[in-house]
This record gives C-alpha cells, structure tokens and sequence, in this order.
C-alpha cells in the first residue's frame, strides 16, 4: 500500500516540468502528418524531376526545363519545413534550435 503511494507522488513530481497534456496532443497529431508530407513532397519531387529527365531524352527540352527545377525544389522544401517550423505547433523556429521556443516539443 505504501509503495504504490509513492508510485503515484513521483509520477505528479515528475508531471510539472513536462510539457501539458495539451501540447502532447498537439505532437501526436502532427507528428505523423508532417512526416507524411516529407514523404509525400520527396516521392513528388523524384517524380518531377524523372518527368523532366523524360523530357530530354525525347528531346523535350520544355519538359526538362519546367519538371527538373520544379522537382528539386520539390524535394528541398521538407528540408525547409523541418527546420523553419516547430513539429508540434508549427510556430516559427530560430535556425537550429532543438526545442520550439513556444510549445517546448523538441524536434526531429
Ligand atoms: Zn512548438
């Protein structure tokens, strides 16, 4: 009985410095989204840029030059996304930091 009681005291001492039940949430949910988005742009942007490569192989040259910048550009933006914007509540990140300055979530 008193073991349990102290169970339950270090899990409240160890609740108050962590981030609010909201906020955790908050990760969870965008959490996957984000990362599905990253996959999604990289896959679009390979596609872009073999629909440019296409393009100079049938001698297409508008082809190459609309898909092939368009598809790295593609593939660069989650690189952008992931370090200017906070995973959890997409607030604005200074460059570089690990710990979103408003929410406390740390990034990937
Ligand atoms: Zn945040």
């Amino acid at each position: 009985m008193a073991a349990s009681g102290e169970v339950v005291k270090a899990r409240r001492a160890r609740k108050a410095p962590r981030m609010t039940f909201r906020q955790e949430i908050r990760v969870i949910e965008n959490l996957p989204r984000t990362q599905r988005l990253i996959v999604i742009l990289k896959i679009a942007g390979v596609f872009l840029v073999a629909i440019g490569l296409e393009g100079i192989v049938t001698a297409d040259f508008l082809f190459a030059v609309a898909f092939i910048p368009l598809g790295i550009l593609v593939s660069l933006l989650p690189i952008r996304i992931k370090t200017g914007r906070c995973v959890a509540c997409m607030g604005i990140l200074e460059e570089g930091q690990a710990i979103c300055p408003a929410c406390g979530a740390p990034q990937m």
